[in-house]
């Protein structure tokens, strides 16, 4: 088998790393190294790395802001990809916004905001990619990303080009097939002033300043809600606010939260995971559906 590095070298537009510890790339700043970790900042770089990865069995597992993800300390084997360059780009239009893979919300809001152009309002404070974004329907507030989405367009296995613009919008489940890359997406957006647009956005930042521990290491929702009830509620009813495992930390302020403290390992985190999980299922009979993804958990890379 070719050496993969040899091969990583050739490709113009793509940056790589050996042994990249992911904790640096994860809002929960857990996870062993990355044997590769390549920055990919054109279309046609990522084909090649494909082509490549596909060709040497290589395993692939494209990271966005890593705010969905609980890495574990084992790291994964293989190349982790992060979308850079012409694939974070973000361009306004009249009513649309077009957002490359690797670009952040955030930033789409910001150059959304700018040019007068509402719709996404509800994401403010999601801090994750567009890649992401479409990967997980990111939603709150009643609104979800498919929504406001016009299209996406995403690069499979095989080296298509795919385009999608219908959606079912299932809650907090990928809009396209999973093992499909998202190049990027456009947004139907509405014309508003910059005014009304930024007041709709401080109500966001206050509403989730009230409810969601702010500025901490953490990746958001542990749970799904379950149909019918909120999965933070049930963990609250069960006494576990404020429980700890080694730096780990249920957070007071929304149990559906785990922080980081300091010094937290991926199996401290998995261990409060489990014992909210087992602790709500042994009250309430309700078993409670993982948000976060768990990554490098078993032999095999998840991807
Ligand atoms: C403080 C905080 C608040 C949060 N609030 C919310 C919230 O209100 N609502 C909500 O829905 N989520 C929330 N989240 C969770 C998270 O931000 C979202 O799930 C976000 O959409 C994940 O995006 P990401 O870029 O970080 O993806 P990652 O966590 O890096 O990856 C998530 C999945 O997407 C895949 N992926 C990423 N990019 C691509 C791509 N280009 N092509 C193919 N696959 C890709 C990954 O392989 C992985 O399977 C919150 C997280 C934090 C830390």
């Amino acid at each position: 088998m070719p050496d993969l590095e040899k091969l990583l070298k050739k490709i113009d537009f793509l940056s790589y790393e050996k042994s990249v510890p992911l904790s640096k790339y994860t809002t929960w700043k857990v996870g062993g190294p990355a044997e590769f970790f390549a920055m990919v900042s054109s279309e046609k770089a990522l084909l090649e790395l494909i082509e490549i990865t596909v060709e040497n069995s290589t395993p692939i597992f494209v990271i966005g802001n890593g705010s969905n993800l609980l890495v574990s300390d084992s790291g994964l084997r293989g190349v982790v990809i992060r979308l850079s360059g012409e694939l974070a780009r973000v361009l306004c239009g009249e009513e649309e916004v077009f957002a490359g893979g690797g670009a952040l919300l955030s930033q789409v809001i910001v150059e959304a905001t700018r040019s007068g152009l509402s719709g996404l309002e509800f994401a403010f404070g999601i801090p994750g990619t567009i890649g992401g974004g479409v990967m997980t329907n990111a939603g709150a507030f009643s609104g979800r990303v498919s929504d406001v989405l016009a299209n996406i367009r995403a690069l499979d296995m095989n080296g298509r080009t795919k385009m999608y613009e219908s959606f079912t919008g299932r809650y907090r489940e990928p809009l396209i097939p999973p093992d499909e890359i998202v190049i990027g997406a456009s947004f139907k957006m509405i014309k508003d002033s910059k005014e009304k647009v930024e007041k709709r956005l401080d109500e966001v930042r206050a509403k989730r300043k009230k409810t969601q521990p702010w500025g901490m290491a953490t990746a958001g929702s542990v749970f799904k809600n379950p149909e019918s009830a909120f999965a933070g509620e049930l963990i609250e009813k069960c006494g576990l606010k404020g429980k700890r495992v080694g730096g780990a930390k249920i957070s007071e302020t929304h149990a559906n939260f785990i922080i980081n403290t300091g010094d937290a390992s991926a199996s401290d985190i998995y261990a409060l995971i489990e014992l909210a999980r087992s602790a709500v299922a042994e009250r309430f009979g309700v078993v409670l559906e993982l948000e976060v993804q768990l990554v490098g958990f078993s032999s095999e890379v998840v991807g």
